[in-house]
């Protein structure tokens, strides 16, 4: 059944959703709009701001909706998770106000599906309560798209493990409680083998943070940067601290970055359609020569292109969740559609909010609109979670699995031949031509 109604019941979650962002939650993010404060947890006043606003959320029955109702989500499955997403996507401050920012959300995820119950209760809950704030540590200065090059090592040492290495771009690093580590334990076998997940205490003796490497829009002057450049020298930590199997880090990896990669579309929707009500306001207000901007030809086309591309997107990332939804948790059926969205992701997010950003003028090109603070995330659309190329490799992997080879020197669907086995089809009515 095809059906793109959204029940009444969940339609007036989404509409209370609405109002409380507009009037709770939008304040916070021009008093604060910056990615440093959202993950401080120590930083007192916006704490005093936010705890009251996820009491409300939970109170809804809104909280961490990622996650199972055993976890303390509700289960609510991908495709609800979706317009839930593209409406906090519209705030840099609701994810975390609804307990379901990344990093953390990912990392909750791979705690849950492959954590003991210790690890749960010491690492899971607290992030779960929103407590405090986690980081994911893969990516390494040599590389992040291809495991094969990373080289931070972890060796057994009696009852520790000991791990060695730099890694790179690890987000929140500064502000987070414990760390999740990706390490090779076994450097000569296949890469499904290689590593292994340890979770890592931020406060543990040898783990460096050689810098804070700030991405575009944060200023250094400012002590804002996120993206830590870490230093792994002899950090101990106790056998118990691995995650998952040894040697089954790729998969926990795997595992974490699908989920991720479908959330992160999800609110990219809602910083779209941000984009484009803004787009849409401006054509109706601004006068030039002799007529409002959206009784100009060019502008209409430009709004036109904007709503249907926006509106294709969209229905890609709500199909990729109904798919996931109804994928009984084998990962291998939503990949090809993962893979899509990221890579769609990517383009039409540049797209948009660059014509956002000409249709307001001189304006547009200010910090005096979010459209600036858009803007400074569009490199960054096609590389987190990996780079475009990666994901097209795996849309063209998934796709080329369902043909084969032409049999003989022309294509199947050479002409020729099928004409001439159309004419022996019907020769008994064609008769002799
Ligand atoms: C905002 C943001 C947040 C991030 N957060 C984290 C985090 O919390 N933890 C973490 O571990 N990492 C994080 N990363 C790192 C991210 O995973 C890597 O940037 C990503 O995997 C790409 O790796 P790289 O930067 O080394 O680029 P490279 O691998 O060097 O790729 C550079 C370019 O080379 C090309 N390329 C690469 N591979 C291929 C290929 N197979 N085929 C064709 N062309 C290719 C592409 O054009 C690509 O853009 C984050 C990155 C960003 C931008």
């Amino acid at each position: 059944m095809w059906d793109f109604s959204t029940d009444p019941e969940f339609q007036a979650k989404l509409d209370w959703i609405d109002r409380f962002l507009r009037e709770e939650v939008e304040p916070l993010d021009v008093l604060y709009p910056s990615v440093s404060v959202v993950y401080d947890t120590r930083h007192e006043k916006s704490r005093a701001i936010l705890r009251p606003l996820q009491e409300k959320v939970r109170q809804q029955k809104l909280w961490a909706c990622h996650l199972d109702p055993h976890l303390g989500g509700e289960g609510y499955g991908q495709l609800k998770l979706a317009l839930m997403n593209e409406r906090l996507g519209r705030s840099l401050w609701a994810p975390t106000v609804f307990g379901t920012a990344a990093p953390d959300t990912g990392n909750a995820e791979i705690l849950a599906m492959f954590g003991t119950p210790e690890q749960k209760a010491r690492y899971l809950q607290p992030l779960l309560d929103g407590d405090i704030v986690s980081c994911f540590s893969m990516t390494e200065p040599q590389g992040g798209a291809d495991p094969r090059v990373f080289t931070t090592t972890a060796v057994r040492d009696g009852e520790h493990w000991v791990i060695n290495g730099e890694k790179w771009y690890s987000s929140n690093a500064r502000y987070a409680e414990f760390i999740l580590v990706l390490a090779v334990t076994a450097a000569d076998a296949p890469i499904q083998n290689r590593m292994s997940m340890f979770i890592v205490p931020r406060e543990t003796p040898g783990l460096e943070i050689i810098r804070n490497v700030p991405h575009m829009g944060e200023r250094l002057e400012q002590d804002e940067a996120t993206e830590g450049y870490l230093r792994y020298d002899n950090v101990r930590v106790p056998l118990d601290h691995m995650l998952g199997d040894i040697g089954g880090g790729f998969a926990v990896a795997q595992a974490r970055l699908g989920g991720g990669r479908i959330h992160h579309a999800m609110r990219t929707v809602g910083q779209c359609q941000r984009a484009l009500d803004m787009m849409c306001e401006r054509a109706l207000s601004r006068y030039t020569q002799g007529t409002l901007l959206a009784e100009k030809g060019t502008v209409q086309a430009m709004l036109a292109d904007t709503q249907i591309e926006l509106e294709q997107f969209r229905l890609l990332v709500l199909k990729t969740a109904w798919i996931i939804d109804n994928s009984h948790g084998d990962p291998r059926k939503a990949r090809a559609h993962i893979a899509m969205v990221k890579v769609a992701m990517a383009k039409i997010y540049y797209e948009i909010v660059r014509r956002a950003i000409h249709l307001h003028g001189s304006l547009g090109a200010t910090f005096e609109t979010p459209l600036a603070y858009m803007w400074n995330n569009v490199p960054t659309m096609g590389l987190a979670d990996g780079p475009t190329e990666v994901h097209q490799v795996t849309v063209a992997r998934e796709l080329l699995r369902n043909y084969k080879a032409a049999e003989g020197l022309f294509p199947s669907e050479h002409l020729p031949p099928k004409i001439a086995a159309a004419r022996d089809r019907y020769a008994d009515i064609l008769g002799e031509q």
